[in-house]
């Protein structure tokens, strides 16, 4: 039986043919490994390109909804205007931050191609939450269709060029997901809690608190193991208070 190789041309590390100078002597400068990764049964790519893939495309909400919110929107409404209309007027405001709007414009856009949506960018102006709504809906629609985009050469090489590779060098100023994440990490807040689920059947120690992305808004607490889910607002426990203990930070 021939095993598939990753199309994308991972090798594994420090694993290297007989004809390689590091075989069996490794050169730290050197090859870092030549022998191609196996491709993930029934799929085109390996096991650690899809996980990136999946990481970056759970990580694009956040991102798009982060850079939504550092773009003042009445701002992001005047710079969108001009692009349409393609004449900046003398009274508009200089498009400041046009960087910002450019990366997330281009990451939900990158993300309606590959959901099968039809691609627009977004509203001019719109708002971080509704941002991320939109986001989430095609991350859900790709993460969904990944086993028949894995399958497939092209689309799998393509979708891979867009979320986990950077540009590359002659469109250096495109945005990839992987640039977008990089250029504004998001950091995960969220936390184990030290105390177990408060659900008979479970109580297990698998609760999830997860502070808001928005100001104002509730702390999600919910147990990973058996879906056992509260929010701040929900005024039955004092919930914070039950799970303020830090287990460890959530993966
Ligand atoms: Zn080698
Ligand atoms: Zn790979
Ligand atoms: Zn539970």
């Amino acid at each position: 039986m021939i095993e598939r190789v990753c199309v994308r041309g991972c090798t594994v590390r420090g694993v290297h043919f007989a004809a390689c100078p590091n075989f069996g002597d490794v050169d730290e400068d050197g090859c870092r490994g030549c022998v191609p990764t196996v491709a993930r049964n029934g799929a085109l790519i390996c096991d650690r390109c899809r996980k990136r893939l999946l990481t970056l495309l759970e990580a694009a909400p956040d991102v798009i909804a982060l850079i939504r919110s550092q773009a003042d929107p009445l701002k992001a409404a005047v710079y969108d205007q001009e692009m349409v209309s393609g004449s900046a007027s003398d009274a508009a405001p200089a498009p400041v931050r046009a960087d910002l709007i450019d990366a997330s414009d281009d990451m939900i856009r990158i993300l309606r191609r590959w959901s099968g949506v039809r691609i627009v960018g977004l509203e001019p102006g719109e708002q971080s939450d509704a941002a991320h709504g939109h986001a989430l809906d095609a991350v859900d629609a790709i993460v969904g269709m990944l086993d028949v985009l894995a399958n497939d050469k092209a689309m799998i090489l393509g979708l891979c060029a867009d979320v986990i590779d950077m540009p590359p060098e002659e469109h250096k100023d495109a945005w990839t997901i992987l640039r977008a994440v990089r250029r504004w990490p998001v950091e995960d807040t969220a936390f184990w809690a030290a105390q177990p689920c408060p659900e008979v059947a479970c109580g297990l120690r698998a609760v999830k608190v997860i502070p808001p992305k928005r100001e104002g808004a509730p702390t999600r607490y919910r147990c990973a193991k058996c879906g056992w889910e509260k929010h701040d607002d929900d005024d039955d426990g004092l919930w914070a208070v039950a799970f303020s203990k830090k287990e460890g930070k959530a993966a």
